[in-house]
């Protein structure tokens, strides 16, 4: 698959939630095969409303697509359920580290593979494709997942994510509440999931510089619109997008803390 062909296109989306409130007024974002995209915005900009509206989760809120179309690979993705939009190859890790906190860490990864119908070896071959990817988490396979760290948490909801074997994963802010080194830990092993295995991101994030260094394209929400788009390392160069929308967090680089 060439790195210029296109995944994913939202077209003029509009979401309503409920009878009335407008959370998005037409987006319009372009995932290609091979790309990071990063979708950057404050709280309430409209970034989970965008992915629950690529992934089909809209309905469970009482929020729906009033206008616009969602297109996966040319066609519309508007009568999948969320779980043929998964076996399309389209996965979503929700913000806030979902896990099941009962089950242990690799029983969670499991339960990204149920759509799959494995056979035993392959399932083993799977857990241990994930557990190349996240080492720690293969120390702590016979945890319950409600007793590892925030981090390890994160890293169990990508590796059940990843268990679809996806073409394109939705990252909800994987940054949020976790520690700079952690956060850092984290990105680095999505770059490498795209560079290595080609699985394409679009990765919603307040943490702009994190995102922006990792990503090779971002679109920047503001209340429910695309305020900026571009490159990402030509967002990462300009003086004034820090200071319009983020109050000059890029000029802490690095060091810029996890959002909340
Ligand atoms: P955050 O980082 O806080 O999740 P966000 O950029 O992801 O922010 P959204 O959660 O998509 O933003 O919210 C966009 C708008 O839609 C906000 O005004 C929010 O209040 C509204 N909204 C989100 N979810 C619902 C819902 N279930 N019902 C009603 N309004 C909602």
């Amino acid at each position: 698959m060439s790195a210029s062909q296109t995944l994913l296109t939202v077209e003029d989306v509009e979401v309503i939630y409920g009878q009335s409130i407008l959370a998005l007024h037409g987006i319009s974002i372009q995932v290609d095969a091979g790309s990071i995209v990063a979708l950057l915005g404050s709280n309430g900009a409209g970034k989970t409303t965008t992915l629950k509206a690529i992934s089909n989760l809209l309905a469970s809120e009482r929020g729906r697509v009033s206008r616009g179309a969602i297109m996966w690979k040319g066609e519309s993705t508007k009568a999948l359920d969320p779980s043929s939009v998964v076996e399309k190859g389209i996965v979503q890790v929700l913000e806030g580290r979902h896990v099941f906190s009962q089950l242990t860490v690799e029983e969670n990864l499991l339960t990204g593979s149920f759509l799959r119908k494995l056979s035993r070896p392959q399932t083993a071959d799977e857990l241990e494709r994930i557990y190349a990817w996240f080492p720690r988490l293969k120390e702590k396979r016979r945890v319950k997942a409600g007793l590892a760290s925030g981090g390890e948490q994160q890293m169990v909801a990508i590796g059940r994510a990843l268990m679809t074997r996806p073409t394109l994963v939705l990252l909800d802010e994987p940054s949020m509440g976790l520690a700079p080194i952690i956060v850092q830990e984290i990105f680095e092993i999505v770059k490498s999931l795209n560079e290595k295995e080609n699985v394409s991101f679009l990765l919603a994030e307040q943490n702009i510089a994190m995102a922006l260094k990792c990503a090779t394209h971002a679109y920047v929400l503001e209340t429910g619109r695309v305020v900026r788009s571009g490159p990402a390392a030509e967002l990462l160069a300009s003086d004034d997008l820090t200071d319009l929308y983020f109050g000059g967090a890029k000029t802490l680089g690095d060091d810029v803390p996890a959002a909340q």
